[in-house]
């Protein structure tokens, strides 16, 4: 399988070569040449399956002839013994046809962890295969730098920094991030938004000469594997439902479009998926869109979902390809459109197709607080902010029939202790693995929202050049 770019003028590259690349040469980002196709049968018999080898069979095919292939079944294994569940990603009843999918069992208490804990494994095998260092350059609204820095922490060939939105993440993602005490591990607190830490790493791997020489590579959900290691458990809980002889929907808070892109490749790989539903917080670039057919994002709020606190959405990019039939030169013209004017409108027939699959709905503060109590009155559940929008957004769904609406829990309540306080007046009980971690000194550089001040700290910081021992390797 090889892997091509939204934007079409970047060289395919083999799947190992789009996880070290992160972003395609030409500014795009990487999608596989086409989707693997799971029969029915095939669907049918990963119902019962470990977590691990269901996300075996999902993934393997995207591998085909990649020296990663030999690598996955360890990978996966490793990955998920980690985790505090030993269904990994368990379904949990909310109401008639209603179910929240928790994705939070992991060691960083959300969802990244999930994708984050097989990539770095993945990434720490190819580099000692190629003899080779790397740098992980990543912007983060919170989760993605904590699931980051527990899934790298301590390896030799990588170097990581991380940039995030100086006091607009929560209290435990920051220390869950600042409290490592590994030397390749680098936070900088940006004073600006999570647009802003995204737009400078953005640039960082614009810039070729700056990324050939950090090798630099990207953990955001900008890597192609990421979305991969998500996809597995849209089979799994849509299996446990009923699925392929039964229909799901799914409700998925989000941000940067990376997880519900996950949902859409489930779909294009032959899972019956009758909707996905977008929901964001006051944020709400996405659901504008979805209503006029034209994308505008505007300036980030601040909200009690920081991790989805994002207007421009990097991975809508791949779903535009989609819409467009993978017309590259479409996906450059509504780029370049977004760059030079800040908005594009689709044509009638790519909005038709988008509203045919998708459908979205924002959820302000109020109904976010009214939902976690909400559910905490009908089931005792504590749902996180994140989830409880993703809940709302369901609710705001028109009936699907008999067609079972799956939320996915993208953290834990214990990471949002505030908003969870505000709502329903308790703290959420706080998992033991996350109170071990926040007693502990923190490290990080503050720095101004400039392009070239972050590039000089990670340039003074980087090993790139060091050579790899073979003891390191
Ligand atoms: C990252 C994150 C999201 C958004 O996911 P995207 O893939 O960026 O859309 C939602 N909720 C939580 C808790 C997250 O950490």
């Amino acid at each position: 399988m090889k892997f091509i770019s939204t934007r079409g003028s970047a060289p395919a590259l083999s799947f190992e070569g789009a996880l070290l690349a992160a972003l395609a040469d030409d500014g795009g980002l990487f999608m596989p040449e086409s989707w693997p196709q799971m029969s029915p049968d095939e669907i049918a018999a990963l119902a019962g399956l470990d977590y691990a080898d269901a996300a075996y069979r999902v993934m393997s095919p995207f591998l085909a002839g990649d020296p990663c292939l030999n690598d996955l079944e360890e990978v996966l294994s490793e990955a998920y013994d980690g985790f505090h569940h030993p269904a990994v990603a368990p379904l949990a009843q909310i109401g008639p046809n209603s179910f929240v999918l928790e994705l939070f069992h992991g060691p960083t208490l959300a969802f990244k962890d999930l994708a984050m804990q097989v990539v770095s494994r993945f990434m720490n095998r190819a580099l000692k295969r190629r003899g080779q260092r790397a740098t992980v350059v990543g912007a983060t609204s919170g989760d993605t730098g904590a699931a980051a820095i527990e899934a790298f922490r301590g390896l030799d060939a990588i170097d990581v920094f991380i940039l995030h939105p100086k006091g607009r993440v929560s209290d435990v993602q920051r220390r869950q991030m600042t409290t490592a005490t590994e030397a390749n591990i680098h936070n900088i607190a940006v004073e600006g938004t999570f647009d802003d830490c995204q737009a400078i790493v953005k640039a960082l791997f614009g810039d070729r000469d700056l990324n050939k020489r950090l090798g630099l590579t990207g953990i955001n959900s900008i890597n192609f594997a990421r979305i991969l290691a998500q996809i597995g458990y849209y089979f799994t809980s849509a299996v446990t439902l009923g699925a392929p002889y039964r229909p799901v929907a799914f409700s998925v808070p989000t941000g940067n479009f990376g997880d519900i892109f996950a949902g859409y490749a489930a779909r294009a790989m032959g899972l019956p998926v009758q909707r996905l539903v977008i929901a964001t917080n006051l944020n709400d670039s996405l659901p504008r869109a979805l209503a006029s057919g034209t994308y505008e994002p505007q300036g980030v709020i601040a909200t009690s979902s920081p991790s989805m606190d994002i207007q421009l959405a990097s991975n809508f990019e791949r779903l535009l390809f989609e819409l467009a039939g993978r017309d590259s030169s479409r996906v450059r013209g509504l780029m370049e459109e977004l760059r030079a004017r800040g908005s594009f409108t689709l044509s009638q027939g790519e909005f038709g197709q988008l509203c045919d699959l998708f459908s979205a709905h924002s959820a302000g503060e109020d109904v976010t607080q009214m939902t976690i109590r909400g559910v905490f009155e009908e089931t005792g559940m504590v749902v996180d902010p994140h989830t409880a929008v993703g809940i709302a957004a369901a609710q705001q769904e028109p009936g699907l029939g008999t067609t079972p609406m799956v939320i996915l829990s993208t953290a834990h309540a214990a990471k949002f202790p505030d908003a969870v306080r505000r709502a329903i007046g308790i703290e959420p009980a706080q998992p033991e693995r996350l109170t071990l971690k926040l007693g502990s000194e923190e490290r990080c550089t503050d720095m101004p929202a400039d392009f070239a001040t972050v590039v000089d700290f990670i340039v003074d910081h980087a090993r790139a050049d060091a050579p790899l021992t073979g003891a390191e390797a």
